[in-house]
């Protein structure tokens, strides 16, 4: 542990907390005179109080530890590189666009990796009136089904969830370039060859 970083980290958290030495003190029940010492790098803080600094500082114990909360991926805002996930337990859907470190359930996922239509996930669009009226030829069993449909543009995700025994078809308001993507419940996430207008 690097003291003199982890002290500095320390103290501009807690700055942006817009709390003082002695409320972060209280807060852990310790003297504020530790807490100073830890922010002038004198010390580090007992591998015991750092589960508390983390809870109150809202950062892992591992940010806390490596002194440094740069962000991931500079470009993370780029829509460009959205990425789904969908956790195994719960079936909950969560998507990002930088290189985060998502969990669910207690598990870390991966990213759901977008492959080509095939003949089988074909995704038709025809513009009726203001909407993408958006198809697919899919089986919609509970136990082979289009789990949900997304449409991605550089400003906006718009993702519209499918159940068993729906028909798999999807409405999505008319906006400007965006890409396609459905997610099939056994061969995953399957992404539109050619962008919607
Ligand atoms: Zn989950
Ligand atoms: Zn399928």
């Amino acid at each position: 542990m690097d003291c003199c970083k982890v002290g500095k980290l320390i103290l501009t958290l807690r700055q942006e907390k817009g709390m003082t030495q002695k409320a972060l003190a209280d807060a852990m029940n310790i003297s504020d005179r530790t807490i100073s010492k830890w922010e002038r790098g004198v010390g580090c803080p007992d591998v015991s109080l750092l589960r508390g600094l983390s809870d109150i500082l809202e950062v892992d114990v591992e940010k806390i530890l490596s002194g440094d909360l740069r962000p991931n991926d500079i470009d993370r805002g780029n829509m460009k590189k959205i990425k789904f996930y969908v956790c195994p337990d719960c079936g909950n859907i969560l998507f990002c666009t930088g290189d985060n470190e998502i969990s669910c359930c207690g598990r870390r996922l991966t990213p759901l990796v977008p492959q080509d239509e095939d003949s089988y996930h074909r995704i038709h669009v025809d513009e009726i009136e203001n909407d993408y009226y958006v198809t697919l030829e899919h089986e919609m069993s509970k136990q082979h089904y289009i789990t949900f449909a997304a449409y991605v543009t550089s400003d906006r995700v718009l993702l519209m969830k499918l159940y068993p025994e729906q028909a798999a078809e999807i409405r999505f308001p008319v906006m400007h370039k965006g890409e396609l993507y459905v997610c099939c419940n056994k061969h995953g996430l399957i992404k539109k060859l050619k962008n919607c207008k």
